[in-house]
């Protein structure tokens, strides 16, 4: 019996289009300028948030509902990256290393390909290990379609101890 372990985890996250004009999009950590920002407690990044509640989920410790409750005014307009830094070290903390992480964010607008790069790059820094962001369109079904919002399902892998 070898001590080694793999778990994977599930993260899904969605949020409303805010009707603030003044909101800002992020999405990966990254600024979408011009794009119409999504309501939130935090800076509702939509991928951060998956991303963290799938390494949470991995790891047996529970959701980012239990660990940053929006009730919780330090988290008021958080910079989600940060707190995806913070469910990193969570982890981490429990032993694990973190394998990748995969996400698909559904919406139709705006276009998520000029920022892809950059999303990747910002999520991948923080998370220590690969991660990917794939976008779908909703082909118009559903509150997705109607333009309503952004929703994003990730899943992650993390290991622990020696082959
Ligand atoms: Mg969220």
């Amino acid at each position: 019996m070898s001590g080694f372990a793999v778990r994977v985890g599930q993260g899904f996250d969605v949020h409303r289009f805010s009707d603030d004009p003044n909101r800002r999009l992020i999405l990966g950590g990254v600024a979408f300028d011009g794009a119409r920002g999504l309501d939130g407690h935090s800076d509702a990044d939509a991928i951060a948030h998956a991303v963290a509640d799938a390494l949470l989920g991995a790891a047996g410790l529970g959701d980012i509902g239990q660990h940053y409750p929006d009730t919780d005014p330090t988290w008021k307009g958080a910079d989600s990256i940060a707190l995806l830094a913070d469910v990193v070290g969570k982890v981490r903390a429990q032993g694990w290393e973190i394998g990748n992480v995969d996400c698909s964010v559904v919406c139709e607008e705006p276009k998520l390909a000029p920022h892809r790069d950059a999303m990747q790059a910002k999520l991948s820094t923080t998370v220590g290990a690969p991660v990917t962001v794939k976008g779908r369109r909703a082909e118009g079904l559903g509150a997705l379609g109607r333009r309503e919002g952004i929703a994003c399902w990730a899943v992650a892998v993390i290991v622990k101890g020696a082959l």
